[in-house]
């Protein structure tokens, strides 16, 4: 490297990689805002929460999600064991060298067992029900119930509402009934959550897409297969593609010349068997009850292989054709799938980066800005005085901005209006050997004087009347 280039290099600006992005205050404030709310709302309803680790085996999500869907065949993130890395490469070295072992690609990648693979969590339903299988939790009060939040990895196209690391905010319960109120429920805590938050104008649309039976979803895709062929010579290359390996997608085309064609289609309500329809009327009927408004949406299949009967989506304003802010569905065969006892499963997932973007449209959901309290000090003893006072105001739960040197008053009440704060603190010699501190309402410029007590009093009652 020449000495030009090495200074370059030293030089170089990091950037976060494409479709990862840093989240930074005030921003912050709102997703903890979010998330906090998520907890509480959560907790009210019996969910305790999961944390789970960000990467698992591969073959847990070829299982869970589906090798023909989206997120498996192309989103995955997914690499090799590192532990296991010097064996394949040596492995690889060997074939290379003797043409043993390697198939007609002879990559690395034919040469490392399935079972050795890893991937970044694309979603997390696969291992909360990998982890009720794994701790038995079927021996647990059944049904269980699980909530986690936290980063997921899909390596797509990024754009607004999509990235390759977002969040997602999910619950799952597990075991117990496959009763219709559970679903209404799942529906109720979501809506009733995103109400808390602020979120307007949420629209559910809900489907029930039957179950894998030949009396019922798989009678319909047989008649949607057909169909399908019939007008295959009217669709895109990807719609196309989908007829055969998975035809519910179709249903899925955002693309608008299909959309007149794909009216056309045949309805699953129509070939629902007899258990599945009373299960969705019912359903139905219970978010009558519990005044959960919804439409009906016969096209939504989710993307993912494991749903069954009940699904859901909910959109939100202002996110353009990135409208969905949570899927979600039940998945009754999902467990056994993955090797545990026959156990009933439904839940969702939030996209939390949506839902914190549609809250900043519609300006509800603005991080609040700035301190509450910026101490304006000067001199020895007011300094001592200053740390004082902030350590008290912190602990009544203000936030308060300590300078760290001395300064005018001018200049810390230009810094204190620069940082956004609501009130100056003002504590030179006078303030301190007269025991009143004068305190500066920053958005009309008043001044008042307090003593000590009587400045905590004022500022718990001026929070009271702005809250
Ligand atoms: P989409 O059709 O938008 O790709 P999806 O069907 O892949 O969504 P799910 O797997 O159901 O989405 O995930 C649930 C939620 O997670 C979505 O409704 C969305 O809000 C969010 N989500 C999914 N993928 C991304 C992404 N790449 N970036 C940001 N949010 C995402
Ligand atoms: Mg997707």
């Amino acid at each position: 490297m020449s000495d030009a280039t090495a200074k370059k290099e030293e030089r170089r600006k990091f950037q976060a990689i494409r479709g990862t992005r840093d989240l930074l205050p005030p921003e912050t404030a709102l997703w903890n805002r979010v998330e906090q709310t998520a907890n509480e709302v959560f907790a009210t309803f019996g969910y305790g929460e999961i944390r789970l680790p960000i990467f698992e085996s591969t073959e847990l999500f070829a299982r869970a999600v589906g090798g023909e869907t989206d997120i498996v065949s192309k989103e995955m993130y997914t690499f090799p064991n590192p532990m296991r890395f010097a064996e394949f490469y040596t492995k690889l070295l060997h074939s290379v060298k003797t043409g043993e072992g390697a198939n007609e690609m002879g990559t690395l990648a034919d040469l490392i067992p399935e079972s050795e693979m890893i991937s970044l969590r694309p979603e997390a339903t696969a291992s909360v029900c990998r982890a009720y299988i794994e701790h038995n939790m079927q021996q647990l009060p059944q049904p269980v119930k699980l909530y986690y939040m936290g980063p997921m990895f899909r390596s797509e196209r990024p754009q607004k509402g999509r990235y390759r690391q977002f969040y997602q905010i999910g619950a799952e319960i597990l075991g117990g009934t496959d009763a219709p109120a559970i679903d209404a429920e799942v529906i109720e805590m979501l809506m009733t959550f995103f109400d808390k938050v602020g979120l307007q104008g949420a629209t559910l649309y809900i489907n029930s897409i039957g179950h894998n039976g030949p009396d019922c979803r798989r009678a319909y895709i047989g008649a949607l297969y057909n169909a399908l062929l019939k007008i295959k010579d009217q669709l895109g290359p990807d719609s196309q593609r989908r007829i055969d390996t998975n035809p519910l997608r179709v249903l899925d085309s955002k693309l608008e010349s299909e959309q007149p064609i794909i009216a056309t289609l045949p309805h699953i309500a129509d070939h629902l068997c007899d258990e599945c329809k009373t299960h969705y009327a019912e359903v139905k009927r219970q978010l009558q009850v519990r005044g959960v408004l919804y439409q009906e949406n016969w096209r939504l299949v989710r993307g993912l292989d494991y749903y069954m009967r009940t699904t859901f989506e909910i959109t939100a304003p202002g996110l353009g054709s990135q409208n969905a802010v949570c899927g979600g569905g039940r998945y009754d065969g999902l467990v056994e799938l993955l090797g545990g006892p026959p156990t009933k499963g439904i839940g969702f997932a939030i996209g939390e980066d949506r839902l914190i973007l549609s809250l900043q449209e519609s300006r509800k959901g603005q991080a609040q800005q700035g301190r509450d309290i910026y101490i304006a000090w000067m001199g020895e003893k007011a300094y001592a005085t200053a740390i004082r006072a902030a350590k008290d105001l912190r602990k009544a739960g203000f936030s308060v901005e300590l300078p760290p040197v001395e300064q005018k008053f001018g200049k810390a009440l230009g810094q204190a209006d620069k940082l956004g704060a609501k009130y100056a603190l003002i504590l030179g010699d006078n303030e301190v050997s007269e025991g009143l501190w004068t305190l500066k309402t920053l958005s009309d410029g008043t001044q008042q004087k307090f003593t000590e007590s009587d400045l905590l009093e004022f500022l718990r009652q001026q929070e009271k009347v702005s809250s």
